[in-house]
C-alpha cells in the first residue's frame, strides 16, 4: 500500500497530497471507480455538484469499509447556486447526496466575477465551517484580484485554490501568490487530461530513464513542487499506477526539463469568463 504523505492547511487540518478526482465518471460507475481507488490506497475524493455522482460516491464510501475519518472528501458548489441563501440551500443537497455528516473541503467551483456573488457565497461557506458542516472551506479557480477581494470583504482566508495546473501552464503567479498567503495549491487536470502532454517526447524519455510511465513522472513532479494533485482514471491499472509514485524521486535537472513544458495553454475553460 502506497504512503501519501498530508499536507497541512492553513487551518490546522491535514489532507493528502494525493487524490481521485471523479470528473467526467458516469453516476453508475463512480461508486466501483472510487471503491477500486480506496482499494489501491487512496483516501482522498474529489467530486463536484456538476459531476452528478456525488450519490455514488457517497455509496462507495459508505461501503468501503474504511473508517469516516481516515477519509478526506471534497465537493463543490456549482455556478448557478452562488449566493448566500441558494449556497447554504446547494451544501444541503450536496451532503445528503454523499450521506455524510460533513465534508472535508468544500469549494465554490468557480469564481464567475461576471455573477458578482463570490462574496456573499462566501460568508456562506463561513457558516459552513463554524457550524462545524464542513471542516476546510476554499475556492477552486480563483484568480488573484478574486482571492483579494476575499481577503478585504470576508473574514476566513481560503485554505486552498483548485486550479488548471500541469507542465504546459505551471501558474508561476498563482503558486507564488498561494505560497506568500499559506493557501494550498492543488492541481485539477494534473495530467493534462492525458491528451498531447502524455504523449511529449520529453516525458517518454524521463519516462524511461526512471522505469515509469509518462502520467507518474507528470504526477512526481507536481508533488516535488508541493502541489495537491487529484488524477482522474476510471481504468483500474491507471488508477493504480497513479498512486504508485512515492519510490522514486525527479532529479533538479529533470524538474528544469519538465519546468521547459509551459506554453502558457489551458484545457479549460478561462476563470475570468465561465459561469458570468
Ligand atoms: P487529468 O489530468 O486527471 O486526466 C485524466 C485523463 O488522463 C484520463 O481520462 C485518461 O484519459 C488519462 N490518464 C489518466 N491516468 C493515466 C495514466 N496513468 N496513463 C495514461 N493516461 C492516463 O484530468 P481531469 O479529469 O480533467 O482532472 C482531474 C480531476 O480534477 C477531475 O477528475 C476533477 O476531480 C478535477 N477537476 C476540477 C476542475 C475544476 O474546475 N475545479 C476542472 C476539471 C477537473
Amino acid at each position: 500500500m502506497s504512503q501519501v504523505p498530508s499536507i497541512t492547511l492553513n487551518d490546522g487540518w491535514t489532507m493528502p497530497q494525493l487524490g481521485y478526482g471523479v470528473y467526467q465518471v458516469p453516476p453508475e460507475e463512480a461508486a466501483d471507480s472510487v471503491r477500486t481507488a480506496i482499494e489501491a490506497g487512496y483516501r482522498s475524493i474529489d467530486t463536484a455538484a456538476l459531476y452528478g455522482n456525488e450519490e455514488g460516491v457517497g455509496k462507495a464510501i459508505a461501503e468501503c469499509g474504511v473508517a469516516r475519518e481516515d477519509l478526506f472528501i471534497t465537493t463543490k458548489l456549482w455556478n448557478d447556486r452562488q449566493g448566500y441563501d441558494e449556497a447554504l440551500r446547494a451544501f444541503d443537497e450536496s451532503i445528503g447526496k454523499l450521506g455524510l455528516e460533513y465534508v472535508d473541503l468544500y469549494l465554490i467551483h468557480w469564481p464567475a466575477p461576471g455573477q458578482d456573488l463570490y462574496v456573499p457565497t462566501w460568508k456562506a461557506f463561513e457558516k459552513l465551517r463554524a457550524d462545524g458542516r464542513v471542516r476546510s472551506i476554499g475556492v477552486s479557480n480563483f484568480q488573484i484580484p478574486h482571492l483579494r477581494r476575499l481577503f478585504e470583504e470576508t473574514d476566513v482566508m481560503p485554505a486552498l485554490n483548485q486550479i488548471e495546473l500541469h507542465p504546459n501552464l505551471q501558474q508561476g503567479d498563482l503558486r507564488s501568490f498561494h505560497h506568500e498567503h499559506d493557501i494550498a495549491t492543488e492541481a485539477w487536470s494534473p495530467l493534462g487530461q492525458g491528451k498531447g502532454l502524455l504523449d511529449d517526447g520529453t516525458l517518454g524519455n524521463l519516462a524511461q530513464k526512471y522505469d515509469k510511465s509518462p502520467a507518474q513522472i507528470v504526477l512526481r513532479w507536481h508533488l516535488q513542487l508541493g502541489n495537491v494533485v487529484i488524477p482522474k482514471s476510471v481504468t483500474p491499472s491507471r488508477i493504480r499506477d497513479n498512486i504508485n509514485v512515492f519510490d522514486f524521486e525527479l532529479a533538479d535537472d529533470d524538474l528544469a526539463v519538465i519546468a521547459a513544458l509551459e506554453t502558457g495553454k489551458r484545457v479549460g475553460p478561462d476563470p475570468d469568463v465561465l459561469g458570468a
